[in-house]
């Protein structure tokens, strides 16, 4: 993987959906007649950060639904944005789209605005999966979506898709992942569905009604995902991205893995930078609130020791193809015996003086840290 030039990466949230998916558990609101406040207060926390930040790398405006900001709006936030700071002549500009919004009027605005990576959030090609999860697009509203993206020149463009559903065969996965393939997508974000305590999925699943898949079924098709992406030319650089090549890994969120500074605006952004994580206020109200008292939205403040750091780096490291450098690994930990049975058990490999997980590895990622830093 090409290392990137340490441009920090700038991250807008925008807290707004249409309709809310019952497994999700960002914060997002339906209210949309609350956007110009939203608007507002993120201005004026642009100017907070005017003299603290001076270059962006990346742009990553994300959500929430980014593609229900109208015209004027997200002209506003550009130019705002681009008043403040300035931006790497080669700078990645992603916005996330649903595929209802998207309309070749949108589109042209997003060229003018210079963004030149579009995320869409498909999840699935079957209509009856697009049910389940009270997506309020159809399987047809995507196709469109990706006729009019082609169609406006967007070369780059992720698409974001969900598997592991109750009842999902691979075959079904697999029809899906072809049908996404057939448009040429430059990146794929293939999330596993994650059943989370306080969503409505997670009351459902609490009272016996859904029935989430069982954990050998979920790391097949983990394995089948990665093993048939592969196959067609994709890059497994994170558990779940695929790239086309090393040109369309998304730049933005290597920021997060590699510990390279990025400003998060919006309520419930973080951002991290010298050392230090913060995060804003996680509802609107208060994020809105917070400028109207002359104060600033950021909810709590955490300083990293440089053993957090470190051990944030392997945790992050492994993570990614990328992998974490044998340095940041203790002496007595490489020597250890869990360190070789891991090489033995096929979950990692030294490679250049890194330490890279393996595809099976991927499947414990939350794991491999804990025996390496230990
Ligand atoms: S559209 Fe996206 S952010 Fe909004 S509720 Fe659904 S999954 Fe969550």
């Amino acid at each position: 993987m090409n290392i990137e030039p340490k441009t920090a990466g700038l991250y807008i949230h925008v807290p707004f959906c249409k309709t809310k998916c019952p497994y999700c558990d960002f914060y997002s609101i339906t209210d949309l007649s609350l956007i110009p406040s939203w608007l507002d207060a993120l201005c004026k926390e642009i100017d907070l950060y005017q003299d603290i930040f001076s270059e962006f790398g990346s742009l990553f405006i994300g959500g929430g639904t980014p593609s229900l900001l109208d015209g004027n709006t997200l002209d506003h936030l550009i130019k705002t944005i681009r008043a403040h700071w300035s931006f790497d002549s080669n700078i990645e500009s992603t916005i996330e789209l649903n595929p209802d919004d998207v309309t070749g009027e949108k589109l042209r605005l997003y060229r003018t605005l210079g963004i030149n990576r579009l995320s869409l959030g498909i999840q699935s090609f079957n209509d009856s999966e697009l049910i389940f999860l009270k997506r309020r697009h159809t399987s047809e509203g995507a196709r469109k979506a990706l006729r009019l993206i082609r169609k406006a020149g967007f070369k780059n463009f992720s698409l974001d898709l969900i598997y592991g559903l109750p009842g999902q065969t691979e075959a079904g996965w697999l029809t899906t992942l072809k049908y996404a393939l057939s448009y040429e997508p430059t990146h794929l974000s293939c999330y596993q569905l994650t059943v989370e305590k306080n969503t409505p999925f997670g009351l459902l699943k609490a009272e016996g009604t859904l029935t989430p898949l069982n954990e050998k079924t979920e790391e097949m098709l983990f394995l089948t995902t990665s093993q048939f992406l592969e196959a067609q030319g994709f890059i497994h650089y994170e558990i779940s991205n695929f790239a086309r090549s090393d040109n369309y890994i998304c730049r933005h969120n290597m920021k997060y893995w590699r510990h390279i500074p990025y400003l998060g605006l919006g309520p419930g952004a973080h951002s991290f930078s010298n050392g230090q994580r913060w995060w804003n206020y996680r509802s609107l109200e208060q994020y809105c609130v917070s400028f109207t008292e002359g104060a600033n939205p950021v909810e709590d403040l955490e300083i990293l020791t440089p053993e957090q750091v470190r051990l944030e780096m392997i945790y992050l490291g492994l993570r990614t193809k990328e992998g974490v450098s044998l340095s940041r690994v203790e002496d007595t930990i490489l020597a250890s015996t869990a360190f070789a049975d891991m090489k033995k058990g096929g979950l990692i490999k030294v490679d250049k003086g890194r330490i890279v997980p393996t595809r099976k590895g991927f499947l414990m990622a939350d794991r491999l840290p804990l025996i390496l830093s230990d």
